[in-house]
């Protein structure tokens, strides 16, 4: 059985971020990851925002992780060479009732340390021409900013690899094997493995993972479903992030500009028991499209190209704070039923401003669990990048072409992305075997034709590059394959 000082369950972006963490160090890592490719739970499907802290419950463990995570992206995009702009945010009030929620909101994010700033409606009106006219105001967190949640995943990982990190994708965890009450190893849909600390970061699943071992019964992940729109960055420009003022159990369903150019508009959120469901409806399309028009009545439905749904892994666990009565908080732990287990459980937003913040409490929760950590001599945090053609000179494009002819041939009209980019990335440190995960590492296949144009060419390019038949390319894995049999071949 081959042997791992720690495993990590769940490529998403805690689990990226975890094993980027602990590479620094001289120990065997192995992460799994139980899809096709990483980061496609919850990770890929937000809205992206690296989050100032003003929503968390003051006390709870969510508001710590946020406040400590939240400066740390600056050097972490840096070093991974990942989009990151640090825009701030808006709470917009619609109304002079909303307009004083401002204050308690203004309150709160005091309570978190993140700094605010209420502007007027004529200064919000200034700042986002497209905002509802009827503004009274809005709440700004200047810390809060906008990242490419893909890239910060897959930039992570690779980084891990490059500093000596094993990865198995399509490869689940299914069972503990301990001795007694100690986990040394792991059963998983590709044979046993041996560890001596497993990181438990199975988003939606945490919790099934957690009672595999026999731990915390109780608790128990319940997930939310949050559907979007996303709008033709052709027609719509915005490069703001807009909340409305908060309900209850949501930040509310908001209007925000990405790293990639296109508008957001979402989420709802809707508690479901199925982890699989990541479906969108049209109740759940009509309520968010109502949500946005509160915000930007401007918009139009001709300017949707595409919708998507996530599964935030909402959990029940109790904040630990005395005198804080929450009951959503997030679990990071390391278990005391067993010996070598670590949670993050319940990791719903803002999970992923607090991954960083999450990745450096893992180090702390093992070196209090006894583990030695000792620096790796040569560990580089600087992840190599690879050029994107649509960000250079023409100048740049121009000798990069004179060097490797590939990145003279546009595959992807809309995003402008190469034959060039599309080879790198299925030889990069995490070989990119599917179409989709081409499309989440370039952005290929999300302007108006969304991929009707490339896909052809993407798959003879994997098809070639992995040395496979064109039939054996998928979407998304296995079961999702585009091509059953030439046109001429006579069907069996
Ligand atoms: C609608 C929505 C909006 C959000 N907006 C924001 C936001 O703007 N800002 C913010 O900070 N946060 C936001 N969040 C929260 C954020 O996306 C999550 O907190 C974060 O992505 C959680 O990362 P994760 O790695 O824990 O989970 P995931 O990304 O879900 O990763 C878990 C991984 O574990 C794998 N896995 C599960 N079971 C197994 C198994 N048995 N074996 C192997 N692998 C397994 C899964 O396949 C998955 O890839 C939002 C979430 C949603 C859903």
């Amino acid at each position: 059985m081959k042997k791992y000082d720690i495993i990590i369950i769940g490529g998403g972006v805690i689990g990226c971020m975890t094993a980027r963490a602990l590479s620094r160090f001289d120990l065997k890592i192995l992460l799994i990851e139980r899809e096709s490719d990483i980061g496609m739970g919850a990770s890929s499907a937000n809205s992206a925002i690296v989050h100032a802290g003003h929503d968390p419950m003051p006390g709870s463990l969510k508001a710590e992780m946020n406040r400590l995570a939240n400066p740390m992206w600056t050097q972490v995009s840096e070093e991974l060479g990942i989009p990151f702009k640090r825009c701030g945010a808006y709470i917009v009030a619609v109304g002079e009732e909303e307009y004083g929620c401002l204050a308690a909101l203004k309150e709160r994010s005091e309570k978190n340390g993140v700094q605010t700033e209420l502007i007027s409606a004529e200064e919000m009106r200034k700042r986002e021409p497209m905002i509802n006219p009827s503004t009274s105001g809005a709440l700004f967190t200047p810390t809060a900013g906008m990242v490419d949640p893909f890239a910060a995943c897959v930039a992570s990982i690779e980084n891990a690899i490059e500093n000596g990190v094993e990865v198995l994708t399509g490869t689940a965890f299914t069972g503990f094997i301990m001795e007694g009450k100690k986990i040394t190893g792991i059963h998983t849909s590709l044979g046993d493995f041996a560890c001596r600390w497993v990181v438990n970061a199975a988003g939606t699943y945490s919790d099934e993972v957690m009672h595999a071992a026999g731990v915390r019964p109780d608790f128990k992940v319940t997930p939310r479903r949050g559907e979007y729109y996303l709008l033709d960055k052709a027609e719509v420009e915005m490069n703001n992030i807009l909340f409305p003022v908060p309900s209850a159990v949501s930040k509310g369903i908001l209007v925000l500009g990405s790293t990639h150019g296109n508008v957001l508009v979402g989420p709802n959120s809707q508690s479901t028991d199925d982890k699989e469901n990541k479906s969108v409806t049209p109740d759940g399309l009509a309520e968010i499209w109502q949500g946005a028009q509160k915000l930007v009545p401007s918009i139009t439905p001709r300017t949707i190209i595409a919708v998507f749904a996530g599964l935030r892994a909402t959990g029940n666990a109790v904040c630990l704070t005395p005198g804080v009565n929450y009951h959503n908080d997030f679990v990071i732990e390391r278990a005391t039923e067993v010996e070598g287990l670590i949670n993050l459980a319940g990791i719903e937003s803002p999970g992923f401003t607090a991954a960083p913040a999450i990745a450096q409490r893992v180090t702390e929760l093992l070196a209090d669990g006894g583990e030695t950590l000792v620096e790796k001599q040569g560990w580089n945090p600087i992840r190599k990048t690879r050029p994107r053609f649509n960000h250079l000179s023409r100048e740049e494009q121009a000798a990069l072409v004179a060097k490797d002819p590939r990145y003279g041939r546009i595959v992807c009209r809309c995003e402008m992305i190469t034959e060039g980019e599309i080879v790198a990335e299925i030889h990069a440190p995490l070989p990119a075997r599917t179409y989709d995960a081409i499309k989440r590492r370039t952005w290929l296949g999300t302007g108006r034709c969304l991929g009707s144009f490339d896909m052809p060419r993407v798959v003879e390019l994997l098809a070639h590059e992995l040395n496979l038949p064109v039939t054996a390319i998928s979407k998304k894995g296995p079961g999702s394959e585009f091509l059953l049999r030439p046109t001429k071949e006579v069907e069996a």
